[in-house]
């Protein structure tokens, strides 16, 4: 009989991604992993050290890192919007998860400048090859190298029209993370900054607003100079340039294979998990602050709203 894989054991996986939960031991590079039950029938996911108290398996894997890191649970997250998408996410109970490409940022999903794609293509054409003519045990590819040259081309022209193909699979919701406000994202991300609101959460709110489900990603973008530097193959939509250093995100990723989204994809959310504090902008006028107030009393919100903190008054 085989186990079935779950999103109860999926989600296990995912939050043990790491480690041997026995033990405590780091996983290494392709190192096997077991996912399965003990045998007092708790779950636990498991390196070769401990997977022979497993008493059932469900899966293996060879282990790989996050391409992202995680944050601390209580980080605290910010979201700046106008008014109008506020009341989108309250009325809707939907996170708003835009497809890849239609961000403005061309780099959504690259794998690097296009003046050094010779030095990709060269690394994995030879990768690819490699593969070839070393198979793994037991599986006799009986290619000519005319051949194998010929395929391990095939294979890197259809790598990169996955790549272009998987932006539009790919649906992104950011946030900023900061101990305090902003005032430069106030102004990046609101239209109108006097009509402007800001949530703000923390990563493990934001995760179970999203009912922990497993086939999201939350984690912090990495900001690399791609001058010198790749990102990798499956990794491309957790890179970003320097120059959005700034915006120190923090992103929810979905990817979907199945279905198609013109612009993006609502997800459910629990919105009273999902809001820790309601902030109104620091330009905010006193009605703006009381239609925010009677505006979430109608969705039956019971947050307090909070006027930005950089309104706080000076003295000389
Ligand atoms: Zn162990």
């Amino acid at each position: 009989m085989t186990l079935k894989h779950t999103i109860k054991t999926r989600r296990f996986l995912n939050e043990n991604h790491d480690s041997c939960t026995i033990c405590g031991n780091e996983f290494k590079e392709s190192e096997t992993t077991h996912l399965g039950y003990l045998e007092n029938g708790e779950l636990a996911y498991l390196g070769d050290c401990c997977s022979s108290k497993l008493k059932e398996t469900i899966i293996r894997h060879s282990f790989s890192k996050r391409p992202y890191t995680i944050a601390d649970k209580d980080t605290i997250l910010w979201r700046f919007m106008d008014f109008t998408k506020f009341i989108s996410l309250i009325s809707s109970n939907s996170l708003f998860f835009t497809r890849a490409d239609k961000f403005e940022d061309p780099f959504e999903g690259a794998k690097g400048l296009k003046k050094n794609k010779n030095k990709w293509d060269k690394h994995y054409l030879e990768f690819i090859e490699q593969a070839h003519k070393n198979p793994p045990e037991g599986i006799d590819f009986k290619l000519t190298d005319k051949q194998i040259k010929i395929e391990s081309k095939r294979v890197l022209a259809e790598m990169e029209s996955g790549g272009i193909e998987d932006i539009k699979k790919t649906f992104i919701n950011c946030w900023h993370e900061n101990e305090f406000e902003s005032e430069a994202m106030w102004k990046l991300y609101t239209n109108n900054m006097s009509e402007g609101i800001a949530i703000q959460t923390t990563y493990d709110r934001l995760y179970r607003s999203l009912n922990k489900n497993p086939s999201i990603d939350i984690g912090r973008v990495n900001y690399i100079d791609f001058n010198n530097s790749f990102a990798g193959v499956n990794d491309s939509f957790w890179y970003k340039r320097k120059s959005f250093e700034h915006e120190k995100e923090v992103r929810a990723i979905y990817f979907d294979f199945k279905k198609e989204y013109d612009f993006g994809k609502p997800i459910k959310v629990n919105i009273n998990t999902l809001i820790q504090k309601i902030y109104v902008s620091p330009t905010a006028q006193n009605w703006f602050l009381e239609v925010v107030k009677e505006t979430i009393g109608k969705y039956n919100l019971k947050k307090k709203i909070y006027q930005s903190n950089m309104k706080a008054e000076p003295f000389h």
